[in-house]
């Protein structure tokens, strides 16, 4: 098995003792935008000289600038069904907590995507507990494909990835031909031990067969997923290794790894004891966690959930984050709960402000909103996507996509304040596109969207 736990310790233990010299080579290589092996991000984990520290931050924001530049892609959860029959300690759904469940009808999936569609989100992450009976894989493409049905006056959404149980080749291949974005599932923690005490019954249980469910989603011919871990489990430095290990598996055995690492953290949630976590993550290691993938994967997206308030989403997005959720529920049918005043949600959110409020913020702080799905609607996914972003030739349609994309979000969501504010953003960086075929064709489609065409993309 590619994740051993002895050998993580022991790699853990060994890197206190990498000289500086080496710490360096390891920086330089960094800077160079190469990406770094398991054992290399172990040397920068357990280093604690500030000096090191403080050059990490600084690549891992110069990587973020020459690659993501200032745009960030905004998505938001979409919780279709909270039966579950794992006993997972960390989650309010888990099934020893007795609350009434459900799942959402085909005409309230249509109720949420409309409110989330009137935020303006186009890139949906569709999550459900496990339960085979009350919500069978067959039940979620009917959602998927319910979802991509829709058309509203403004557009649709038009990427669903899909946070599900790990499954089977054959329900993997279900999902791709139903054309999943981004297969999500999070290890929660790659430490076994703690795994098996965390997850307390429940097919979840088996750690083997929960860490392999990439392979068989490869198998069954999805071409994005994105990993992560629960931070406040197990040892977050070993959770690092865990997942850089992963990766390089995934790299090794399918030629692709991660699409994208989300990087939560345990938070308050109804039934959680907060006690029974002494792994908890400091904000001060958390921000280095972040900068350290950020130097491992360059081009592995990295998804912070609405689980962080705003300072620290600001911090973090200098670090590496490039995508963000925004005005996010996460309780089935929340969206129009919310709309009700009434809410139970799987864990606290805390930033609770609307999607146009966070937007509208980010704008504020020097981002680029991005509302695009371009390369899934491409065919740009996989090692398809992976290679034309170590080409460093995706930023080329990134930032044009990113502006075209807010212009419609502005243009359809945004009071008038909202639209000066996003125009300004649009004229700033219309000028940083370089190449002038491209900058000229945007600026042709920021017209056209204006004049009330919408959905253009590079
Ligand atoms: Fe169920 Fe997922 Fe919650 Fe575990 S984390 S109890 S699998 S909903
Ligand atoms: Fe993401 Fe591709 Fe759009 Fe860039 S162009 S923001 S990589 S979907």
């Amino acid at each position: 098995m590619f994740i051993d736990r002895q050998y993580i310790e022991a790699l853990l233990e060994k890197a206190k003792q990498t000289p500086d010299e080496e710490i360096d080579r390891i920086l330089d290589k960094a800077e160079r935008f190469e990406g770094l092996r398991h054992e290399e991000i172990a040397a920068l984990l357990v280093n604690e000289n500030p000096a090191h520290l403080s050059r990490v931050y600084d690549i891992a924001g110069k990587i973020k600038q020459h690659i993501y530049g200032n745009r960030i892609v905004m998505f938001a959860p979409l919780y279709v069904s909270d039966y579950c029959v794992n006993r997972c300690a960390y989650c309010s759904y888990n099934c020893g907590h007795s609350f009434h469940r459900r799942r959402l009808t085909m005409d309230e999936v249509r109720q949420e995507v409309a409110i989330l569609e009137r935020m303006g989100h186009k890139r949906l992450a569709l999550e459900a507990g496990e339960d085979d009976e009350n919500c069978p894989v067959d039940y979620i493409l009917d959602c998927i494909k319910t979802i991509y049905d829709m058309k509203f006056d403004n557009g649709e959404i038009r990427r669903v990835n899909v946070n599900i149980a790990a499954t089977t080749v054959e329900n993997y291949k279900k999902l791709h031909d139903v054309g999943i974005g981004t297969y999500i599932l999070f290890q929660e923690t790659y430490h076994q031990p703690t795994y098996e005490k965390v997850h307390v019954a429940g097919p979840k249980r088996d750690y083997e067969y929960h860490l392999t469910a990439f392979d068989r989603a490869m198998e069954g011919g999805v071409d994005d997923v994105g990993g992560g871990v629960l931070f406040g489990l197990a040892d977050p430095y070993f959770e690092v290794m865990g997942l850089m290990l992963h990766n390089e598996h995934l790299e090794e055995r399918f030629g692709v790894g991660f699409h994208t690492i989300s990087v939560p953290r345990i938070c308050r949630a109804e039934g959680v004891q907060m006690d029974l976590y002494p792994h908890l993550v400091e904000d001060a290691t958390f921000e280095k966690i972040v900068a350290i993938i950020r130097l491992a994967v360059p081009f592995t997206g990295m998804i912070l959930s609405t689980r962080e308030d705003h300072d620290m989403r600001v911090k973090l997005l200098q670090r590496g984050i490039s995508q963000l959720s925004a005005g996010s529920s996460t309780e089935v049918g929340g969206y129009s709960k919310r709309e009700e005043g009434l809410s139970n949600p799987q864990f606290v959110v805390n930033d609770e402000r609307d999607a146009v409020s966070i937007i509208s913020e980010l704008m504020d702080d020097g981002y680029i909103p991005s509302f695009c799905t371009a390369c899934y609607r491409s065919g740009r996914t996989g090692d398809r996507f992976m290679r034309l972003a170590k080409s460093g030739h995706i930023k080329d349609v990134c930032l044009p996509n990113a502006l075209m994309t807010l212009c419609e979000y502005a243009c359809d969501y945004g009071n008038e304040q909202f639209q000066t504010k996003a125009a300004a953003v649009t004229e700033r960086e219309l000028a940083r596109i370089e190449n002038e075929k491209v900058h000229t064709l945007t600026q042709a489609n920021i017209e056209k969207i204006r004049a009330g065409g919408r959905d253009f993309y590079l």
